[in-house]
């Protein structure tokens, strides 16, 4: 069984139209860059194009990670 992480919230950090950008808080989404619109979006974000991604990444992970650290 995968980690069962990422598959749940349909944000961009789980979308398969994502790539790294400013890791872990933003990231370049393909979709965007196509339909010609700002394609830096955050992480948490997510839009009516979310697609299931094919493998798992760290990027949700390691954000909320961070975030957390940062609230201490
Ligand atoms: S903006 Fe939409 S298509 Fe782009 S990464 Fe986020 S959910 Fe996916």
């Amino acid at each position: 069984m995968t980690r069962k992480s990422a598959s749940v919230d349909k944000v961009c950090g789980n979308c398969r139209c994502h790539n790294t950008y400013e890791y872990p808080y933003n990231v370049f989404c393909f979709t965007k860059f196509a339909d010609r619109e700002n394609p830096v979006v955050s992480i948490f974000d997510g839009c009516d194009k979310w697609e299931n991604k094919l493998q798992d990444c760290f990027c949700v992970e390691d954000a909320l990670k961070k975030q957390g650290k940062k609230k201490k």
